[in-house]
């Protein structure tokens, strides 16, 4: 099983705690039999579970969205994002006013235009490098920008 997967169940966990299991399937993508799979530790392994604890303890934000949005979708992407660092980050975007030519793609490509996840999905996607994206994360402040 993949990264985003065992991500995937380390959010069900969280979840399930405050959600309904019907609802925490949902927003997963998932059927409700797995997301009890997951609780009851059936799948991903510890050890995939385990390995998965430690890219979160190790990555920010805009470096596990990538893996996520690749193999679970924006939606489910978005999802388990927020319920694994969404309490713990604060993203601000500054932009750029002489380089934007207000072309949306900013707000089309964003997964959270809600609060902020910091994925940084909106600086990739700007064509003319006008973003800047500043995320503070477990004390460490980061900037994004796209270099070319
Ligand atoms: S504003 Fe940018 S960094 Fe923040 S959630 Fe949206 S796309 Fe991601
Ligand atoms: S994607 Fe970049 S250029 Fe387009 S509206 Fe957003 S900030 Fe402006």
């Amino acid at each position: 099983m993949g990264l985003a997967a065992a991500l995937r169940a380390l959010a069900a966990e969280r979840m399930a705690r405050e959600l309904p299991l019907t609802e925490a399937a949902e927003r997963l993508g998932v059927d409700v039999s797995t997301v009890s799979h997951y609780l009851r530790g059936d799948y991903p392994s510890e050890r995939a579970r385990d390995a998965a604890r430690r890219v979160l303890e190790r990555s920010a934000p805009f470096g596990l969205w990538p893996v996520l949005e690749e193999e679970l979708g924006r939606e489910v992407a978005a999802e388990v994002l927020r319920w694994l660092v969404g309490e713990e980050v604060e993203g601000r975007v500054r932009v750029d006013d002489a380089r934007c030519v207000s072309c949306g793609r900013c707000r089309e490509a964003c997964p959270s235009p809600d609060a902020c996840l910091g994925c940084a999905e909106c600086v990739r996607a700007c064509p003319t490098r006008a973003r800047t994206l500043e995320v503070r994360y477990r004390g460490v402040r980061y900037e994004v920008r796209r270099e070319r």
